[in-house]
C-alpha cells in the first residue's frame, strides 16, 4: 500500500509516534506532525490522500480550523478526525465541513484501517470521476483544452 499516503495530526507525541511507526509498519507512506501549522506547512510540498487529525490541540489552530484550511488547499484529501468523548458534537460539525469520519480516543489500529480503507476508496472513486469528466471534455471540447493549456 506504499501508493497512500497518510498524514497524522496530533499534539500526543507517545501517541504520534506510535501511530506513525505502526502505519509505516504496514508499509504506508506515513508522516506525523504536531500541529494544525505544522501539518499546512507539510501538505505545501506532499500531496497527502487522507489526513487523520486530531480535534483537541493547543495553541494556534484547533482540529476544526486545521480541516478548513486543509479543504480550502487540497479539497481532494480525506480527513478522519480523532475524537474524546467530550467533542463528538464538534466531529459532527467537522464532517459537514467535508471531513470523511471520525474515530474515538483511544482508537483500535484495526477500525482505524477499516477507516482508512474505506477513506482511501472514496478518493479513488473521486478521482475516477475527476479524470473520466476530463476525458469526456477532451473529446466533446478538444478546442476548448488546447486554448485552456495555451492560456496556462
Ligand atoms: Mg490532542
Amino acid at each position: 500500500m506504499d501508493y497512500f499516503s497518510i498524514l497524522v495530526v496530533d499534539d500526543e507525541v507517545d501517541f504520534l509516534e506510535t501511530l506513525v511507526k505502526r502505519l509505516q509498519k504496514r508499509n504506508i507512506d506515513t508522516v506525523g506532525v504536531t500541529s494544525g501549522e505544522k501539518a499546512l506547512e507539510t501538505m505545501v510540498n506532499k500531496r497527502f490522500d487522507v489526513v487523520i487529525l486530531d480535534i483537541k490541540m493547543p495553541g494556534g489552530m484547533d482540529g476544526i480550523e486545521t480541516l478548513r484550511e486543509i479543504k480550502r488547499h487540497q479539497p481532494l484529501a480525506e480527513v478522519i478526525l480523532l475524537t474524546g468523548h467530550g467533542s463528538v458534537e464538534t466531529s459532527i460539525e467537522g464532517m459537514k465541513m467535508g471531513a470523511f469520519d471520525y474515530l474515538l480516543k483511544p482508537i483500535k489500529l484495526e477500525d482505524l484501517m477499516v477507516k482508512l480503507g474505506e477513506a482511501f476508496e472514496k478518493k479513488d472513486l473521486q478521482e475516477q470521476k475527476i479524470r473520466k469528466a476530463r476525458i469526456k471534455e477532451l473529446i466533446r471540447f478538444p478546442g476548448r483544452v488546447f486554448q485552456q493549456e495555451k492560456e496556462e
